[in-house]
């Protein structure tokens, strides 16, 4: 290892990490007058997980200036979700349209090589110093600010300096886990194994973009996303003892079995070719005691992580990153950076974990999937429903009535057969409707 190169640099803030929450968290502080260092361990473009957008994904584009570049790449445009039960008898399309509360509900099925290569460009282009290729080593919270240490392929290594770090490097949580800050959330210990494929037939007209969600007869699921040129992303997500159950071997021959146990995979996935080995995401989901300390915050998934079964990472990061930016912006403008200047980011960024955790927690109970499922479901209700699906977190208040609502009725469906049941209660777990 080479030694410590050049003399320490200054900044108001390093970025940790330049997934979408890092990008966003960046590019906002730089369009508030801060001067910004990102540091990204991987060269862009590279594979990501996390295809299927929500429409609040939207304005965080627009606020940071990359609706433009994103319309134009080309993706699939996605309208809403289409949610199967594992043969196939029952369908539920969820069309952000009919929410009424989503004012742009179209939004994108992405390759993240492609959308984060897009955010990591105009991260550079308003001013951020980016530094991709450089591996955070350390961060030393000693002095007044922050000192990171990082290292570059050839391994030489530098030292920059800043009033405050924002933490972006996602599942890897550098200060989450430097600080012993994450918790994992024991009910959702969630396996995900998914490749991409070709040869999936699409769903036609205004849906051909939609994510289709396949409920098994158990208490996981599948998720079948077409992205461009014929490529289609599919993956299963298993409670940790289903998926101990299945096969050992290839990550691909474990997939192919969870395909063929449910009908309505094995039938979409007929004559499906291998277009990307597979891989296995282990260790979801997750929050944070805390999502921000003196001089530093957590955004995205380096703070919390949930299962994708609602795909709301991607917005989930983006939104965090804005609002870690905001509230570092105010915090320096004050110099004031200890952890009680970001209590109102901290509460955010906990509600909203919450909020999205009580849908992802129901979805694996038979009462939510029976009413969820269920034809002639009442269409306030659903449309309340399909509001936070498309990501606003936070309903207004007739919604959250009807969703309060809907919460009751699948609740009472434990108790009394009030809609006639499509799920076996041993194999799902009613406890986890809050
Ligand atoms: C199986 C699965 C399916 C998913 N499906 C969806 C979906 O359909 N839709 C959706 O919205 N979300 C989905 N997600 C979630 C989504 O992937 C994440 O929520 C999202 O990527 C979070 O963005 P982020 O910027 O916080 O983290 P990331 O995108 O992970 O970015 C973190 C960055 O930090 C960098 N980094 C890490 N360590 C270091 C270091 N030491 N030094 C420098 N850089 C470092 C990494 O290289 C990376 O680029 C899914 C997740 C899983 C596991």
């Amino acid at each position: 290892m080479s030694a410590t190169d050049g003399p320490p640099r200054d900044f108001d803030a390093i970025v940790l990490g330049g997934g979408p929450a890092g990008t966003a968290a960046a590019i906002r502080l730089a369009g508030h007058g801060r001067r910004v260092l990102l540091v990204e361990r991987d060269r862009f473009p590279r594979f990501h997980i996390g295809e299927s957008l929500l429409p609040t994904t939207n304005a965080a584009f627009a606020a940071l200036g990359v609706a433009e570049a994103v319309r134009a790449a080309g993706f699939p445009a996605k309208w809403g979700a289409s949610f199967l039960t594992h043969d196939g008898s029952f369908q539920r399309y969820a069309d952000f349209s009919a929410s009424g509360e989503l004012p742009e509900p179209q939004t994108w099925q992405v390759e993240r090589a492609v959308l984060d290569e897009i955010l990591l460009d105009r991260a550079a282009a308003v001013g951020v110093e980016v530094r991709p290729g450089h591996r955070v080593l350390a961060c030393d919270f000693a002095g007044r600010g922050v000192e990171v240490t990082f290292r570059d392929e050839e391994d030489a290594q530098y030292r920059a300096r800043a009033a405050a770090a924002v933490d972006a490097s996602g599942r890897a949580g550098l200060l989450a886990r430097q600080f012993g800050l994450r918790r994992v959330d024991p009910r959702l210990a969630n396996i995900s194994v998914y490749a991409h494929y070709r040869g999936v037939p699409p769903l036609e007209g205004r849906r051909a973009g939609d994510i289709r969600i396949v409920a098994r007869a158990d208490a996981g699921w599948f998720w079948v996303i077409p992205l461009r040129e014929g490529v289609t992303s599919v993956g299963v997500v298993l409670p940790k003892p289903l998926f101990e159950r299945l096969p050992r071997g290839s990550h691909e021959g474990m997939l192919a079995h969870a395909v063929a146990g449910t009908p309505a995979m094995a039938e979409l996935m007929r004559e499906a070719e291998l277009a990307r080995p597979a891989r296995v995401e282990k260790e979801f989901s997750y929050a944070a005691s805390a999502y921000a300390g003196d001089r530093f915050l957590l955004a995205g998934d380096a703070g919390s992580f949930l299962d994708p079964v609602f795909s709301s990472g991607v917005a989930i990061a983006l939104d965090s990153g804005i609002e870690a930016a905001d509230a570092l912006d105010r915090a320096l403008a004050r110099g004031e950076t200890g952890r009680a200047a970001f209590a109102a980011f901290e509460r955010r960024q906990r509600a909203r974990y919450e909020a999205f955790r009580r849908f992802v927690l129901a979805f694996y109970s038979a009462g939510f999937r029976d009413l969820f499922f269920q034809p002639g479901a009442h269409p306030r209700i659903f449309a309340a429903v399909v509001t936070v699906l498309g990501g606003r977190w936070r309903p207004g208040p007739v919604n959250r009535l009807w969703i309060a609502l809907f919460f009751l009725l699948a609740r009472l469906q434990r108790h009394v057969e009030l809609v006639p049941r499509i799920y076996p209660r041993e194999r799902t777990d009613d406890a986890l409707l809050a």
